[in-house]
């Protein structure tokens, strides 16, 4: 078994199975054991806890969990890698389970239910970019018992996840992420740590789950709703963008009436609004 996280070992791999990178795929493998060791520090990898990798590649990051963790699942989209996990680099590890599939259509709840009896477990990848925010939503949505997911995004996806009203990455996908976790950015990774290189900068981030979410509200999926839409068309006004949203069914006077019972301006873009104001605002509408 060849010890990856180094590009020697990892262009061996490669070569001995004649692997060819599938950019549909968002291959970029990691090969430089620094950033590696600093993941699995970040992720606060401890000997009882139980493992989910998405996207394990030709093993490098796995065998890292592998070596820190109680169990791993790894979940592979691409058929070619199997072999190379099963047969070689990950042949050593009895504490490993690699499923073949794509993560999107894999039932997670019944991996931790079987894996770890119910019990959070933690997510750790180099994810493919081109799927970061339907994995993280779908982590979320479907309340999947977890304490934290550990990631590498790429950099100006990370920023978005932990800002406020008032900057332009500021969106649906940050206030999804600050509503279910903590975030924290952790490290950037220069793209000389990849290989092929990315042709973006790339950074570590770390959503702790929050036990209670920061905010309450009677329907979470109509705060949603409402964020996508208000997001949706954000240089419109926020009564504009609601009134405009297909399948919403919101009449233009309950977001006035809203607006005017929080104090708010009628001509307030969905932009300027918090956590908060979203919950309150759905709470109004829902009324
Ligand atoms: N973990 C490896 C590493 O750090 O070297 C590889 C990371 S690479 C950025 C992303 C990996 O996710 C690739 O192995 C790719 O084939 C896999 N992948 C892409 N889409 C996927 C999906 N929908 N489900 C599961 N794995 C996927």
């Amino acid at each position: 078994m060849a010890t990856l996280g180094n590009p020697t070992n990892t262009i061996a791999i490669l070569q001995k199975y004649n692997f060819n990178f599938q950019k549909k795929f968002g291959q970029n493998f990691l090969i430089d054991a620094n950033i590696l060791e600093n993941i699995i520090s970040a992720a606060d990898i401890k000997k009882e806890d139980c493992v989910l990798e998405i996207g394990p590649g030709i093993g490098t990051m796995t065998q890292y969990l592998c070596e820190n963790a109680r169990e791993v699942v790894a979940v592979e989209i691409d058929k070619k890698l199997i072999p190379i996990l099963q047969e070689d680099t990950l042949s050593s590890y009895n504490n490993v389970t690699i499923i073949n599939e794509d993560i999107l259509k894999v039932d997670i709840n019944a991996i931790v239910q079987e894996k770890n009896a119910g019990k959070p477990i933690k997510v750790v990848a180099n994810l493919p970019y081109y799927i970061t925010t339907p994995i993280i939503m779908g982590l979320f949505e479907s309340h999947v018992p977890l304490e934290s997911i550990t990631i590498m995004v790429q950099k100006e996806v990370a920023q978005r996840m932990q800002v406020g009203p008032g900057t332009k990455d500021y969106g649906a996908l940050s206030l999804a992420v600050q509503y279910y976790a903590e975030p924290k950015m952790m490290m950037s990774v220069p793209a000389g740590c990849f290989m092929p290189r990315p042709n973006v900068d790339s950074a570590v981030i770390k959503l702790t789950r929050h036990g209670q979410p920061p905010v309450l509200v009677k329907d979470e999926k109509l705060m949603f709703d409402i964020i996508r839409a208000a997001f949706n068309q954000r240089r419109k006004t926020l009564v504009n963008s609601l009134n405009n949203a297909a399948g919403l069914n919101i009449n233009k006077d309950s977001v006035l009436a809203a607006l005017d019972a929080m104090g708010l301006p009628a001509t307030i873009r969905g932009e300027a609004l918090t956590l908060a104001q979203f919950a309150q605002l759905a709470d109004f509408v829902e009324q």
